[in-house]
């Protein structure tokens, strides 16, 4: 009796262990499948940069908020991305800034918040979207920024500057810049800011105000991003 009892023991542990050993294999595979599937959606963070307290530049002569026109770009920028099929995340979709009800000092909080939430997406590239200002006006048109030693935003970079250079309105062929800013250093993913035209200008303010100008900036910047992608997916 104790022989057979051991026996069925030692049969139901064995096919339990089989049981269990194939749940952890077919999880495993499902596992493996939809990290596949995840790392086949190109996933984007635009950044519009500041907003709340932080306006950032002002027009020249209409007074326009820089923060309300880099959020009304990076808005069009985003629906393009979508519909494109890629995972969008905005670091700010409303005027306000990203500090909450906080006191202290809020510039920091707010970067950090943008810190946090591109970390936690791990993006494959990372777009901010601002306005220039010069003390010397006749300055005009779109500049690209990428930090140093990021080889993919360098690409990036070059691809989007490209694309600006490239619309009808610019006023001078540019080259993407090395530039040393928070928003590019604070995350190992390539990362741009695209400044996307100069508010202490007459003609690029004219330009930036309207809807029309802003959802081409949008559309160039989206371009870009697919040139990048086509030379990456061809190497
Ligand atoms: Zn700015």
């Amino acid at each position: 009796m104790f022989v057979i009892k051991s026996r069925k023991i030692i049969i139901s542990i064995t096919l339990s262990l089989i049981f269990i050993s194939s749940v952890i294999c077919i999880s495993a595979m499902n596992n493996s499948l939809s990290d596949k599937a995840d790392a086949k959606v190109f996933k984007v963070v635009i950044d519009a940069g500041h907003g709340g307290i932080d306006g950032g530049v002002s027009g020249a002569i209409s007074g326009v908020k820089e923060s309300d026109i880099n959020l009304s770009v990076s808005n069009k920028l985003s629906n393009y991305f979508i519909s494109g099929g890629f995972s969008v995340t905005l670091t700010r979709s409303t005027e306000a800034g990203l500090y909450g009800s906080a006191s202290g000092n809020l510039k920091r909080k707010d970067m950090l918040k943008r810190k946090e939430i591109i970390e936690k997406t791990k993006p494959n590239v990372v777009i901010s979207i601002h306005m220039n200002k010069f003390s010397i006006t006749t300055r005009r048109g779109a500049q690209v920024f990428y930090k140093a030693n990021d080889e993919k935003g360098k690409l990036l970079a070059n691809c989007v500057q490209e694309s600006f250079n490239n619309m009808e309105e610019a006023s001078r062929k540019c080259s993407a810049l090395c530039g040393d800013y928070y928003i590019l250093n604070c995350s190992k993913y390539p990362s741009i800011i695209a400044e996307c035209g100069f508010l202490s200008n007459p003609q690029d303010e004219a330009l930036l105000v309207t809807d029309e100008y802003q959802d081409k900036l949008a559309y160039t910047i989206y371009k870009g991003v697919i040139e990048y992608l086509t030379i990456l997916e061809s190497n």
